[in-house]
C-alpha cells in the first residue's frame, strides 16, 4: 500500500471509531474560525506540489501562526514520575524571556491562535509568573486549558476566576491511593493524593465554569519508559476506584489513556507488546476495570476513554500508525517550549522535530522565519517513516487533508456549526 492511500477499514472492525466532540480534530478544523484558514492550507499545499512537479520555485508559506499550541511554560518539575514522557528534558534549566515569549503569543493570536495549552517539559503551575500569564493569555482573548500535576493547586485558585465554560484544566493523577500515587509521582514536597483533590472543591466554589478533569495513564507490569528505564509502578487495578474517587471530589469527567513509552529516535508510543503479560490479557483487564468505572457516570460526571485505549481495546491501534508522508497537523498544532518550537507533542525535545528558536514569532523576521521553517518541516519530516510506530491522534485528520490536497477541487467539506472548541 501506498503511504499515500488512507489505511483500509478493518474488516476485523467494520464499526466506525466514534470519537468524543474533544478528539474530532476534523469537525474542530470545521469550525468557521478554523474552516477558512484549512482551505489556505490546501490551496498553498496544491501549488506548492505544482510547482515542485514542475520544477519551477515553490510559494512561500504565508507567515501563519499556528492555530493551536502546547505551550511549556518551565522544564521545572516539582516531582519525579517514574512514567514521566518527558523525562529527557525536565529541569534542563533553560527557560525563557517572558517578555519575546509575551510577544510570541501577541503575534500568534494577531495571525489565527485561537488556544494555547499549558502542559508538559515541566509542570506549568511552577513557572513564577503562572497566574499573571494566565490572565495574560485571557486579555488576548484565548482559549486556555492546563494540564497539572495538582501539587500547586493554590496557583490555579489563585486564577480560576478569569477561566470560562470553554477553557479547561487536568490534573494528571494517575492513582486511587496515596501509596500508588506516591509510588508514581514522587512529589519533591510532601503532598498526598487526597490533599490534591481536596483542592477541587474551593477552586469550583469560586468558578464552576471551566471543566476539571481526572487524568489516569494506565500502567501494567512491563512498563517502561525507555529502554533501560526503571519499570513503572502497575495501576490498572485502580482504575474503578479512582473514577469513585475524582466523582466524590466534583471533578467533571474521569480519563483514561494507555501508558507510552519513548522508541529509541524519541516518539511516543504504544507498546503493549512490551508488557511480561499477553496484550490479549492486559486489555482485557483494562475492558473489565473500565467497565466498573463506568458505574460512576452520571449526568455531571463523565467517563472518558481516550482514542489510543479505544484502538488499543479495539486491537485497531495499529491501523492509527500509518500516517500519510505529509504531516499537515505540523502547520496548524505546534508544541512552544523553553527549548524550541516542535512539530508535535509525540516528537517534543527530539532534534528532527525541532522547527525553530523558543524565540519563534517574537519579532516580524522570527515570524517570516518560522514561517519559512514550518515550510521546511512539511517537506522534510516523512511522517508515514517517521511516525510508522506512534498511534497518532491526528490520523484521521491528516489523511483527511492529504485527500483534499490531492483532490483537483481542493477542499469539498464546508463549514460546521461553531462548538467554541479551539484545542488542536
Ligand atoms: S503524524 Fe501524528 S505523531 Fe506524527 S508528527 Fe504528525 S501529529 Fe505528530
Amino acid at each position: 500500500m501506498s503511504a499515500d492511500t488512507p489505511p483500509p477499514a478493518s474488516t476485523e472492525h467494520d464499526e466506525p471509531l466514534v470519537h468524543a466532540p474533544i478528539h474530532d480534530f476534523v469537525r474542530k478544523l470545521r469550525q468557521p474560525a478554523f474552516h477558512s484558514r484549512v482551505v489556505d492550507y490546501v490551496a498553498w499545499q496544491k501549488s506548492r506540489r505544482a510547482a515542485a512537479a514542475a520544477g519551477a520555485t515553490e510559494p512561500a508559506m504565508p507567515a501563519w501562526a499556528p492555530l493551536s499550541i502546547n505551550l511549556d511554560l518551565t522544564t521545572a518539575c516539582n516531582y519525579a514520575c517514574d512514567h514521566c514522557i518527558d523525562w529527557d528534558i525536565l529541569n534542563s534549566g533553560i527557560s525563557y524571556d517572558d517578555t519575546k515569549l509575551r510577544t510570541s503569543i501577541e503575534t500568534m493570536a494577531e495571525r489565527g491562535m485561537k488556544s494555547v495549552i499549558l502542559i508538559g517539559g515541566g509542570e506549568p503551575t511552577v513557572y513564577p509568573k503562572f497566574a499573571d500569564f494566565v490572565r495574560f493569555l485571557k486579555d488576548l482573548e484565548l482559549q486556555v486549558a492546563v494540564v497539572s500535576n495538582g501539587g500547586r493547586n493554590d496557583r490555579i485558585l489563585d486564577v480560576i476566576d478569569r477561566l470560562d465554560e470553554n477553557d479547561w484544566i487536568r490534573l494528571s493523577l494517575d492513582a486511587a491511593t496515596d501509596p500508588t500515587f506516591q509510588a508514581m509521582h514522587k512529589p519533591k514536597k510532601p503532598v498526598t493524593l487526597e490533599e490534591i483533590c481536596a483542592g477541587i472543591p474551593p477552586i469550583k466554589a469560586v468558578n464552576p465554569k471551566p471543566r476539571i478533569g481526572f487524568s489516569f495513564v494506565i500502567t501494567w507490569q512491563g512498563s517502561e519508559r525507555g529502554a533501560g528505564a526503571p519499570e513503572v509502578i502497575e495501576n490498572l487495578d485502580e482504575i474503578p476506584r479512582a473514577a469513585q474517587l475524582a466523582r466524590d471530589h466534583l471533578f467533571d469527567y474521569i480519563s483514561y489513556k494507555p501508558f507510552l513509552t519513548r522508541t529509541d529516535d524519541g516518539a511516543e508510543v504504544m507498546d503493549p507488546d512490551a508488557a511480561k503479560a499477553e496484550v490479549a490479557e492486559i486489555v482485557a483487564r483494562i475492558h473489565e476495570r473500565i467497565g466498573e468505572a463506568r458505574a460512576f457516570a452520571s449526568d455531571d460526571f463523565a467517563v472518558l476513554e481516550s482514542i489510543n485505549l479505544k484502538l488499543l481495546e479495539s486491537g485497531r491501534w495499529r491501523e492509527w500508525t500509518q500516517q500519510p508522508h505529509t504531516c499537515h497537523m505540523q502547520a496548524l498544532r505546534q508544541v512552544l517550549s523553553p527549548l524550541g518550537l516542535w512539530n508535535c507533542p509525540a516528537h517534543r525535545g527530539v532534534p528532527k522535530a525541532r522547527i525553530d528558536a523558543a524565540t519563534a514569532f517574537s519579532s516580524e523576521d522570527a515570524t517570516r522565519q518560522a514561517a519559512d521553517a514550518t515550510a521546511a518541516i512539511l517537506g522534510r519530516f516523512d511522517a508515514t517513516s517517521e511516525c510508522r510506530e506512534v498511534t497518532c491522534l491526528y490520523n484521521d485528520t491528516n489523511w483527511w487533508i492529504e485527500q483534499a490536497i490531492e483532490d483537483p477541487r481542493g477542499l469539498t467539506d464546508g463549514p460546521v456549526a461553531d462548538a467554541e472548541d479551539y484545542f488542536l
